[in-house]
């Protein structure tokens, strides 16, 4: 470098689930440049455009640097004593008025892992409530259960360096050349150097069907019924691994028509039931390609197609899928059936052979499923397992007792009791959800109600901000030390490279402070300086054991992550296959250990509506997304000049047709209105993407253009995570 004071550091990117690998430029104490870290398998020296600009964020001039309180309705500057203390009394006092569960936290999958770990260990084992929750229920809930019911345990089998063995690619409603732009143009260079296939399969034309070699698009909630016919031609065709199935699965069905979450205190528990192949078969004559096609809207030669390349023993096949079959009202369901066909035909668990559930945030991996910031979840196991709660209790140092074996609510569920008055407090970490939350006026007017506390800590005023009583100023990412886990189970740490503003304070040093406010000092006996290391190596214990052991610290430290299980001295890439896997002792091939007989589930589940699909009134289908240049709700990526200018503000895009037979041209105001209310936006005609005729795509970043006023609140009622990608909506010229 010319300038002797500028150094560079590593550190995984603060923005999505690809989790690059990057070198931050410092300089005089101030991060000033980026780029990708040639070191790093994720990216190999390449970033996207977030990632390039990613270190703007921290510079916003509207940066929260001071705590805040609300008094008499506006917001007063406070020390982050004063503003601890109140949250420790707030918390004390509502427990003692109304019972430890109406006090929650609610975090994210862009939580550190040292942040979500003190969250759980505070309120899960020290409180004794379960009201913790992780905004990744919104987006990888459903990857969780379809995972457990399929096999047993969390996460893919497989990881990145799939990509570089692969054949063929199906993306499934996954639109990767933007939401995970570093890892498709891995895609595309493997396409460069061998010629492998890329098949996008989706509701709307994206730039990822323009890169794609074939694009199909489908019906919105038909993945179902073509995932099937798939299965169907699979089987006709005699492309069937026997002997893998016979061998590593059985065949199960579950509960049917089980309802979309729509009212309060949802209850829903599937009922497995073992079912042979014989009739599996026989439940999937209603899904033949001719069938399916008039359904989906896909044609029976397009579902042939995709099949063959399933089904072909010389092609190694890698799906990829993220919030198109996870934000899905029978989204475990989706990931299931994406299993059935790697698994009816062998392809799983080896290089080249994956289905890959991508995630979207930095960790939510490494903190929400790993940590288990969910209400059901504990470190390692569940909380309505007494031996995992006995085991975690032993080592947060409290009575086995104190960790309730009932979970409480899930996310949408803990709004809806925030708005009943069931929960009285709130803390608020590192989300925003004021943008997030479908059918957001519900929640946002509970949030308002009389006798709430909220707590936010964020780095920027939000929506979320808003409705606090108190506002924690938090270091954001290089400001302070910590750990992301990201979508292939590499767990990567950073240092704090430069100082927070003001008295902006670490999510988990707040959590920290609180805790010992409210008399858990032996339980949080951590060291300023060193309390990461301490935090991440009592963490480790929870995870000891082949199946699930993480890196040491000193080895993260050097590396650009390990990949768990981390297993003497090496990262497990393939796991499951024995010849990868040291956690394999059946002593065969595979061993799908998270199941007690060591085999995978191939489970029937049948093609169901939408919870609300266009009628007379609501003629079109509603979407929302993601666009490349923000991350989430634009709270960082809207203050990067560069970005706000490259994407201003939200839109609603049409199909041509549409926009013609309505006479509504690029840019004009056009209306959207739901049964929950209306929004106007400007049209979007043949610009970024082109949904399908009778359906409309709106991206949810920009908190001036509230799309989530309009969504619906319904959820897959196994993994309680929403369908965003769906609901019915009229459309009109404003
Ligand atoms: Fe960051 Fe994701 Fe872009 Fe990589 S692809 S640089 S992790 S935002």
């Amino acid at each position: 470098p010319k300038n002797a004071n500028l150094s560079w550091k590593k550190t995984p990117c603060r923005f999505c689930g690809v989790g690059c690998g990057v070198l931050v430029g410092v300089e005089d104490g101030k991060a000033v440049a980026v780029k990708g870290d040639p070191k790093s398998p994720v990216n190999k020296g390449l970033c996207c455009v977030k990632g390039y600009h990613s270190v703007i964020a921290l510079y916003g001039k509207d940066r929260l640097t001071k705590p805040l309180i609300k008094k008499n309705g506006t917001y007063v500057e406070t020390s982050m004593k004063e503003a601890l203390d109140l949250i420790a009394s707030k918390m004390k006092e509502t427990i003692t008025e109304h019972g430890k569960d109406a006090v929650s936290i609610y975090g994210s999958g862009q939580w550190t892992i040292p942040d979500g770990y003190v969250a759980s260990k505070l309120f899960k084992g020290c409180i004794g409530t379960n009201n913790v929750e992780a905004n990744a229920r919104l987006c990888m809930a459903t990857a969780v259960t379809g995972f457990l019911s399929s096999f047993g345990l969390d996460e893919p089998m497989g990881c990145y360096e799939d990509i570089d063995h692969a054949d063929v690619f199906v993306l499934w409603g996954n639109n990767m050349a933007e939401m995970h732009p570093v890892l498709f143009s891995r895609l595309l260079d493997q396409r460069l150097k061998r010629g492998v296939k890329i098949i996008d399969f989706a509701t709307r034309t994206t730039r990822t069907s323009m890169a794609a070699d074939t694009s199909i698009i489908f019906k919105p909630q038909t993945d179902l019924a073509v995932a099937n016919a798939i299965c169907y031609e699979i089987i006709n065709n005699g492309w069937v691994n026997t002997a893998f199935i016979e061998t590593h699965c059985n065949f199960s069905k579950g509960l049917t028509n089980m309802g979309y979450g729509l009212e309060d205190n949802f209850k829903f528990k599937d009922k497995p039931q073992k079912i042979d192949f014989e009739s599996y078969k026989e439940f999937l004559k209603d899904y033949t390609p001719e069938k399916v096609e008039k359904i989906s809207g896909v044609s029976a030669k397009e579902i042939k197609y995709m099949a063959a390349y399933y089904g072909d023993p010389n092609k190694k096949v890698m799906s990829f899928w993220c919030m198109g079959p996870n934000q899905h009202s029978r989204g475990t369901w989706m990931n299931n059936l994406i299993y059935n066909i790697h698994l009816l035909t062998g392809k799983i668990s080896s290089p080249g052979n994956s289905p890959f559930s991508l995630t979207g945030q930095p960790s939510a991996c490494g903190t929400v499923r790993e940590v288990g910031t969910l209400t059901h979840k504990l470190p390692h196991g569940v909380v309505m397992n007494k031996k995992h709660r006995e085991f975690a209790a032993k080592i947060w140092e409290v009575p086995a007792e104190n960790i309730s074996p009932k979970p409480t609510y899930h996310t949408i569920e803990m709004f809806r009791a925030l708005d009943r008055g069931d929960i009285r407090f709130m803390w608020i970490q590192v989300t925003n959800p004021m943008v997030t939350i479908p059918k957001l006026k519900r929640y946002r007017d509970g949030a308002k109600k009389e006798g709430r506390f909220i707590v936010v800590s964020d780095v920027y005023p939000t929506p979320t901000t808003d409705i606090a009583d108190v506002i924690l100023p938090s270091a954001m990412w290089i400001e302070r030390e910590g750990l992301y886990g990201n979508s292939e189970r590499r767990t990567q740490y950073f240092e704090q490279m430069v100082a927070p503003p003001g008295e902006a304070m670490s999510d988990t040093w707040q959590l920290i402070e609180v805790a010992k406010r409210l008399g858990y000092e032996k339980q949080f006996y951590y060291q300023k300086e060193t309390h990461i290391e301490e935090i991440y190596n009592e963490y480790r214990r929870h995870h000891e054991g082949k199946k699930h052991n993480m890196a040491p610290l000193e080895v993260l430290k050097t590396q650009s992550g390990a990949l768990w299980p981390y297993v003497e001295g090496k990262s497990t890439k393939w796991r499951f296959n024995s010849k990868y896997d040291p956690a394999c002792t059946n002593g065969k091939d595979f061993h799908f250990y998270g199941k007690p007989d060591g085999k995978a589930v191939i489970w029937q589940r049948p093609y169901e509506p939408a919870a609300e699909e266009p009628d007379q009134e609501f003629p079109f289908w509603l979407c929302t997304g993601r666009v490349v240049e923000h991350w989430h709700t634009g709270s960082m990526t809207r203050r990067i000049p560069v970005l706000h200018k490259a994407m201003p503000h939200a839109y609603v895009e049409l199909n041509p047709s549409d926009a013609k037979r309505m006479q509504i041209r690029n840019g004009d105001s056009v209306k959207l209105t739901t049964r929950r209310g209306e929004i106007i936006l400007p049209a979007s005609v043949n610009q970024r993407g082109v949904p399908a005729p009778m359906q409309v795509f709106v991206p949810f970043f920009d908190e001036s253009m509230l799309i989530n006023d309009i969504t619906l609140d319904s959820f897959c009622p196994i993994s309680k995570e929403p369908d965003y990608k769906k609901c019915a909506v009229k459309v009109e010229k404003a």
